[in-house]
Order: structure tokens, then C-alpha cells, then sequence
């Protein structure tokens, strides 16, 4: 087989290494009961990666005519294993790059987010000193003290949101097949961005949709897409004029494409006719610090869920990106 060969025993059972007693052998004629057999190797260039058998369990050798077509089909089979491979190798490499991009983008927002986090926690210790001192008080002032618990509370589960949010987009995890609820999605992102768009003087507006239709896949990557929209409008606004700077998220159910529509708008400076025709090539960037990758990346993404990702210039400035994933059918695809 190493000689690049296919190997045909007529018989098995008259086979040296049968007679000799080679235990694979016996077991092959006696308990599998293999008589004639031919191997044919799997060869990706001269290296032999597998083989392709097949058996009789009657003595009848197989003929020349045979063999050459069982050698055909496995040339065939090396080119199919070997693409299955590359496209696996492929996923893998886009799935690591993705990952990659999502800790360079949430990379830029450190600061805010820890600003952000200070301050559900800063709240925590003044509802607990005012909580301490209704407690304190002769005779106990019991309802004060429970409404500052109660805000304690929503305090810790405003940063709990946070982190959550932080976990899921850190982590390097498989994609997973959930029902995604688009709403809740979209507010974790706006949660870890809010103190950014703050920091910018951009005022944040968001329109969520009451009723969504059903998307079944992954949780993460349409979150990373929505990261790097809100993080590419602020910073398109962060270098803009004195004009207003509004960022507008809104979701959408379409039912004419059967899915949901997310929109990222911004009042920044816009598209210009070179970058519109450019803004999804890799490592098309136009900023001092940028990567270029962030479009590239998010449009794979929408685009191995089913949808489309696309840029409007607006009028009388900024741009808007939009993205659609369409819903699950009813039988789950
Ligand atoms: P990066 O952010 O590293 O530059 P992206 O792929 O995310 O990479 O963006 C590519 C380029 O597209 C940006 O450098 C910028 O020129 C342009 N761009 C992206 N979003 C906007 C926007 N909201 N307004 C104007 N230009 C944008």
C-alpha cells in the first residue's frame, strides 16, 4: 500500500500472514469473514492518507477492470476528503479571525466599559450606606431600608448585564444553533457601548420591534456585527464637526424577506463614492489605528446566516448600515 499500489488478495484464507496466524487476519476471515479483498490507497501527493477496501465473502478475485475503476473513485474520494478539509480549515480560520476582531473591537471600549461598570457599583454602596443608616435609625425605618435593597439589587443586575454581555463576547465558543432573541440581543451591545457614544457626545436613540419572527443560530455573531456597527458609527462621529451626533438602532421585523432588519444609523460624515464601493474589502480602513477587518468579517457572518449586510449614504449626512437574517422556517432550517 506504501508503494502507492492497490493491493487485491484473491483469498485471504490462503494469505501467509493468514496461515501464520497474524490475529487482524484471523479475525478478518473468521469473524468478519473476508475472503478476497482489494485495498486501494488514498494518496494526497505520494503521501498515503487513508485507503478505500472492499470485500468478499466469497473467493472471487476481482478483475483488472474492476481494480482500475475502484482507483478511479478513490482519486475522487482524496479530492472530496481533501476539499472537505481545506473548507473545514477555512471555517476555522474565518471562525479564530472573527474572534480575533471581537477582542480588538471590545479592546477600544476598556475604558468605557469599566467606566461603566463603576458606576452600578459606586450606586451599590450608597443604597447600602443609606440601607445601614434607615437600619439604624430609632425605630428602624423598614420600608426605606427595603427600597434601597430593592435598587441595590437593580444596580447589581445592571453589571451583571454587563459582564454577561462581555462573557459571551470574549469567549471563543463553537456557534451555536439557539432561537436568538434580537431585542435582548441588541441591548446587551447597546449596554457595553452606551458609555463609549457618552464619552463622544453621541446621544443614543433605539427603536426595538414588539413582535419578531423566530431566528434560530447563533447568539455571538450577529452581536459581533452590531458591535462594529455602533463602534464604526461613533467613531465616524467622533472625528466629525459640531454638528449633532445621533446614533439611531432600530430593529425591524420584515415580513416581505421573512426575517428581522437591524439598522445602524449615524450623523458622522458619511460615505464617500471610494469608500462606498470599498468599505466590506479586507483591510480597506481609513483610520490611523484601523484594521480594516471589521466589514470584511461582518458580512461573512450575515452572510452564513442567510442575509445581507449593505451601507446608504443619508441625507444631508452620515450613513446607514443595515443587515437582514432571515426567520427559521417551520421545519427549523
Ligand atoms: P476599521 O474600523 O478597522 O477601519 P472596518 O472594516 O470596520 O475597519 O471599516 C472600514 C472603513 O469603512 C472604515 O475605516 C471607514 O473608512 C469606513 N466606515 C465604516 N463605518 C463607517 C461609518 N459609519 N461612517 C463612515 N465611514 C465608515
Amino acid at each position: 500500500m506504501e508503494s502507492g499500489s492497490p493491493v487485491h488478495i484473491a483469498d485471504l484464507a490462503a494469505h501467509e500472514a493468514y496461515l501464520r496466524r497474524d490475529p487482524l487476519v484471523v479475525a478478518l476471515v473468521e469473524l468478519a469473514d473476508v475472503r478476497t479483498c482489494l485495498f486501494v490507497p488514498l494518496l494526497k501527493d505520494d503521501e498515503l492518507i487513508g485507503a478505500l477496501g472492499i470485500n468478499r465473502e466469497q473467493v472471487q478475485p476481482i478483475t483488472d477492470r474492476q481494480i482500475n475503476l475502484v482507483t478511479d473513485f478513490a482519486a475522487q474520494t482524496t479530492i472530496a476528503l481533501e476539499s472537505t478539509r481545506r473548507e473545514r480549515q477555512y471555517r476555522e480560520a474565518q471562525m479564530a479571525l472573527a474572534h480575533a476582531n471581537r477582542i480588538a473591537t471590545i479592546g477600544q471600549l476598556t475604558a468605557s466599559i469599566a467606566h461603566e461598570l463603576k458606576q452600578p457599583l459606586a450606586a451599590v454602596v450608597i443604597d447600602g450606606g443609606g440601607a445601614l443608616r434607615w437600619l439604624a435609625r430609632q425605630p428602624p425605618d423598614l420600608d426605606e431600608a427595603r427600597s434601597s435593597v430593592e435598587r441595590i439589587i437593580k444596580h447589581a443586575d445592571r453589571a451583571t448585564h454587563i459582564i454577561g454581555g462581555l462573557r459571551d463576547l470574549t469567549k471563543q465558543n463553537a456557534p451555536r444553533a439557539e432561537v436568538v432573541d434580537f431585542n435582548e440581543a441588541i441591548v446587551e451591545v447597546i449596554a457595553l457601548t452606551y458609555s463609549e457614544a457618552v464619552k463622544t457626545g453621541v446621544t443614543v436613540s433605539t427603536r426595538l420591534a414588539p413582535q419578531l419572527p423566530r431566528v434560530q443560530g447563533d447568539r455571538v455573531q450577529p452581536q459581533q456585527v452590531m458591535l462594529n456597527l455602533i463602534v464604526n458609527a461613533i467613531q465616524a462621529m467622533s472625528g466629525s464637526g459640531g454638528g449633532a451626533r445621533e446614533l439611531q438602532i432600530s430593529i425591524d421585523a420584515v415580513p416581505s424577506e421573512g426575517g428581522v432588519r437591524v439598522g445602524v444609523r449615524d450623523t458622522g460624515p458619511g460615505l464617500s463614492p471610494e469608500s462606498l464601493s470599498r468599505l466590506f474589502e479586507p483591510f480597506y480602513t481609513t483610520k490611523p489605528e484601523g484594521m480594516g477587518m471589521g466589514l470584511s468579517i461582518c458580512r461573512s457572518i450575515i452572510e452564513a446566516h442567510g442575509g445581507r449586510l449593505w451601507a446608504i449614504p443619508c441625507e444631508p449626512q452620515g450613513a446607514l448600515f443595515q443587515f437582514t437574517i432571515p426567520a427559521t422556517r417551520a421545519d427549523g432550517s
